[in-house]
């Protein structure tokens, strides 16, 4: 919400450097995916995907090609894994490391790992109290041009309460990812699909990928700050 150059400024110094990190962790994944898909491993990342979701009684459990770079993902409302073309087919590192963490969220549902089934819980919440807070936001800049302070305090509160429904999700899900990368490399090793000489291949490129995740959290929260003080500071006016 930008409608002067004081909220500029501050938009510049609390998200500005948000955008950056964003960018860097970006950068950050997509080299390591490239690098370790240089290095080569012993089966496709969907046999690996099979080996241990099998190994661990998930028989049930498909697992499907799906279109898109990096549409890795594991679907816990119909229960399927899915890999991009390059993990379902490739040999490498970063194959059967993808492949393995989306099983790791496959192993954490079976389980009834508690963070999983409060982050699915969360989603829709989070969804649309971000849609919300994005609609919000540029009705209330509206309203601040016309000076309807009052009804802009308003709508600053309800995106606030949006962007804290993000934030809470974007939390929640750290633990989420972390544990499904560390229970890819345990389940990696025991299966002897990759050695102990390899585990630190699989590792860059899942340390990275939950990089992202981190600066996506950050960017979160400072909105939340930007938009709280935006409150505070329209509330102020209105007085
Ligand atoms: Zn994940």
């Amino acid at each position: 919400m930008i409608y002067n150059a004081s909220s500029m400024m501050m938009y510049l110094i609390l998200i500005g450097p948000t955008i950056l990190l964003g960018m860097l962790a970006q950068w950050w994944v997509q080299s390591a995916y490239q690098k370790m898909s240089q290095v080569p491993a012993r089966i496709s990342g969907h046999d690996a995907a099979r080996r241990i979701l099998d190994a661990n009684g998930l028989y049930d459990v498909p697992i499907e090609p799906s279109h898109g770079v990096m549409s890795d993902h594991y679907d816990p409302s119909s229960k399927v894994v899915r890999l991009s073309h390059d993990v379902y087919y490739g040999h490498s590192m970063s194959a059967v490391g993808i492949a393995a963490h989306e099983v790791g969220h496959a192993l954490q549902d079976a389980r009834g790992y508690a963070p999983l089934v409060v982050r699915n819980l969360a989603v829709p919440v989070a969804n649309f109290g971000g849609s919300l807070a994005s609609a919000i936001i540029s009705l209330g800049v509206f309203l601040m041009i016309f000076g309807m302070f009052k009804l802009a305090s308003w709508a600053l509160l309800l995106a606030v309460i949006g962007f804290a429904a993000v934030v809470v999700f974007q939390l929640v899900n750290l633990p989420v990812e972390f544990n499904a990368s560390s229970r890819a490399k345990d389940q990696l090793l025991s299966q002897g699909i990759v050695s102990s000489s390899e585990l630190p291949y699989v590792s860059s490129v899942l340390t990275a990928a939950a990089m992202t995740y981190v600066a996506g959290t950050f960017s979160s929260v400072m909105n939340l700050i930007y938009y709280v003080l935006q409150y505070a500071m329209v509330s102020d006016r209105d007085g």
